[in-house]
C-alpha cells in the first residue's frame, strides 16, 4: 500500500519505517529541510535501537524515502498518517496547530479519497475538528482516523511491530477494512485490533499515559513513605507486584516520570476534563507529587551537606529521560541540574546517548565527560538519574579511585544494599534505608 507520514520524529520515523518493512511504499515527509537532507545521505536522527537496520534496509529496497514537499509525498497515498507534535499551549491543554495545519494543507492538495489518520496524541473531539478542516477546504472525501501510538521510546520498534493492541477509531466501513489490511501483519500472533469510535480512541491514549503516570507516581509515594517508616520499597514492590490485579510492571520508585509524553498528556487530559466541568482530581495530586520527585534527590543532598551545595563538585550518570534515548524532552535530569547550579554546585555529566541534546540546552553550564569514570574524578559524590544498563555493574574501584568521598545518591535504586555496606559507601537511594 502507498503510505505518507507527515512528521518524522520518534513517532513519524518508527512508524514510517516499520510500514515499509512489512512491503509498504513508504514517503515520510518533514518540513525541517535540515532534518530530510540529512535522512536522505542516510543518517538516522534519533537515536533508538534496532532502527538503523530498518531504515537502511527498507531505503535500499526502495520502499523509503524521504521528502520536504508535501504535495509529493502525499500525491499517491492511499492513507495519510499524522504524526506531528502535540506540545502543551499556555493552559495545558494539547496544542493543535500542527494537526489542523497539516490537515488544512492536505485538503488542498488532495484529488483522490484518503484515509488520514491521527498517530499524534490529540484529545477528545479533534477527528472532529480535523473532519471540518477537510469539509472546509476540499470536496474530495475524506475519512479522519484516529489511531494513538503506544510505541515506547527505547523500545519503539519492537513495540511498533509487535503490539499489545492496535487501537483504531472510526465509523467507516472503508477506512476500517484499510487499516485491517495494514496493520494485519504486524498482530499475526492474535494481538488485537480493537475498533472503537473515534473520541473513545483519542480518550485511550490519553486514559494510558495518565494511568501509567498515576502508578509510577503511587510507588514514589510508597517509596518516600518507606524512608520514613523505615520499610523497603524493594520488598514492597515485590510484595504488591505478585499480585496479578496489580502487576509487576512500572512499580519501580525513581526521580519522578518525565519525556515528552506523560508531562503533557497528564496535564493535557485534567485540561480537557476541566473544560466539560469535570474535576479529575487524581490527576492534579499526580503532577504536584511528580514535581517533588523531580528534585528529591536535591533534598537528599542539601540534607547530608547540611544545606552548603556551593562549590561541591558533583558526577551525574545519565540524562536521557530514561535509558535506550537520546530524548531529554522533560527529563527529571534537566530539573536536578537546575537546582543544583541554583545552589553553586558543579556539573560533571556522562550519558551514552543525550549528552549532544543536552549541551544544546544547557551549553557549557555543566560539564560533559567521555565516558562514566572520567566524571567521577575529584567529584564530592556521585549522583544517577537514569538507568542506563551499564551504569549497573560498574567497576567500583574506578569509581572510588576517582571519587573524593565514597558518596553516592542514586534516583534508580540500581546497587545492591548490601554491596553499598561492603564496599563502605554513603549510599542513598529512593525508598530504602540509607547506608552511611
Ligand atoms: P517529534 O517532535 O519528535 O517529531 C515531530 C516532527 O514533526 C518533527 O520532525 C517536526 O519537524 C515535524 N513537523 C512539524 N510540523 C510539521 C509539518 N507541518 N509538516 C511536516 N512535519 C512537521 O514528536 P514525536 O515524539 O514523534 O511525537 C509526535 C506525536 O506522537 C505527539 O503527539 C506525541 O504526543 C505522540 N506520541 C509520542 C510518543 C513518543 O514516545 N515520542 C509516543 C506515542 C505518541
Amino acid at each position: 500500500m502507498k503510505i505518507a507520514v507527515v512528521g518524522t520524529g520518534y513517532v513519524g520515523l518508527v512508524t514510517g519505517t516499520c510500514l515499509a518493512e512489512t512491503g509498504n511504499d513508504v514517503t515520510c515527509v518533514d518540513i525541517n529541510e535540515e532534518k530530510v537532507e540529512k535522512m536522505n545521505r542516510g543518517q538516522i536522527p534519533i537515536y533508538e535501537p534496532g532502527l538503523e537496520t530498518l531504515f537502511y534496509r527498507n531505503i535500499a529496497q526502495r520502499r523509503l524515502d524521504f521528502t520536504s514537499n508535501l504535495a509529493d509525498a502525499i500525491k499517491d497515498a492511499k492513507i495519510i498518517f499524522l504524526a506531528l507534535p502535540t506540545p502543551p499551549g499556555d493552559d495545558g491543554s494539547a496544542d493543535l496547530s500542527y494537526v489542523l495545519g497539516a490537515a488544512k494543507d492536505i485538503a488542498g492538495l488532495i484529488t483522490d479519497y484518503k484515509v488520514v489518520v491521527t498517530k499524534s496524541t490529540v484529545p477528545v473531539g479533534t477527528a472532529d475538528k480535523v473532519t471540518a478542516v477537510f469539509r472546509a477546504n476540499t470536496s474530495v472525501e475524506v475519512d479522519v482516523v484516529s489511531n494513538p501510538e503506544f510505541l515506547r521510546e527505547g523500545v519503539a520498534v519492537e513495540d511498533f511491530m509487535k503490539p499489545d493492541r492496535v487501537v483504531v477509531g472510526t465509523r467507516s466501513e472503508r477506512a476500517r477494512k484499510l487499516m485491517e489490511e495494514l496493520y494485519g501483519p504486524y498482530v499475526r500472533s492474535g494481538n488485537p485490533i480493537i475498533f472503537m469510535d473515534e473520541r473513545s480512541s483519542e480518550l485511550t491514549k490519553y486514559a494510558a499515559n495518565s494511568f501509567l503516570a498515576t502508578k509510577i507516581t503511587f510507588m514514589n509515594e510508597v517509596a518516600n513513605l518507606c524512608e520514613l517508616v523505615g520499610a523497603d520499597v524493594d520488598m514492597v514492590r515485590r510484595g504488591i507486584g505478585a499480585d496479578a490485579r496489580i502487576g509487576k510492571r512500572f512499580l519501580f520508585p525513581g526521580v519522578g516520570y518525565g519525556g515528552s509524553c506523560f508531562p503533557k498528556d497528564v496535564q493535557a487530559l485534567a485540561k480537557s476534563a476541566s473544560e466539560v466541568n469535570y474535576d479529575f482530581s487524581i490527576l492534579n495530586s499526580v503532577m504536584s507529587v511528580n514535581e517533588k520527585q523531580k528534585v528529591v534527590i536535591v533534598e537528599k543532598m542539601r540534607r547530608y551537606y547540611k544545606g552548603d551545595l556551593k562549590g561541591k563538585k558533583f558526577a551525574m550518570w545519565g540524562l536521557a529521560f530514561k535509558p535506550e534515548t537520546d530524548d531529554i524532552r522533560e527529563a527529571p535530569a534537566l530539573y536536578i541540574i537546575d537546582e543544583l547550579l541554583k545552589e553553586g554546585a558543579e556539573i560533571v555529566a556522562y550519558d551514552p546517548e543525550a549528552m549532544e541534546n543536552v549541551k544544546r540546552l544547557k551549553g557549557d553550564t555543566i560539564k560533559y565527560a567521555a565516558d562514566a569514570y572520567e566524571a567521577v574524578q575529584g567529584a564530592d559524590a556521585l549522583i544517577i538519574v537514569t538507568e542506563w544498563s551499564l551504569f549497573r555493574t560498574p567497576d567500583f574501584d574506578r569509581i572510588e579511585a576517582g571519587l573524593k568521598s565514597r558518596v553516592i545518591f542514586d534516583g534508580r535504586n540500581l546497587y545492591d544494599l548490601q554491596k553499598m555496606i561492603d564496599c563502605g559507601y554513603y549510599y542513598n537511594s529512593i525508598g530504602r534505608k540509607t547506608i552511611e
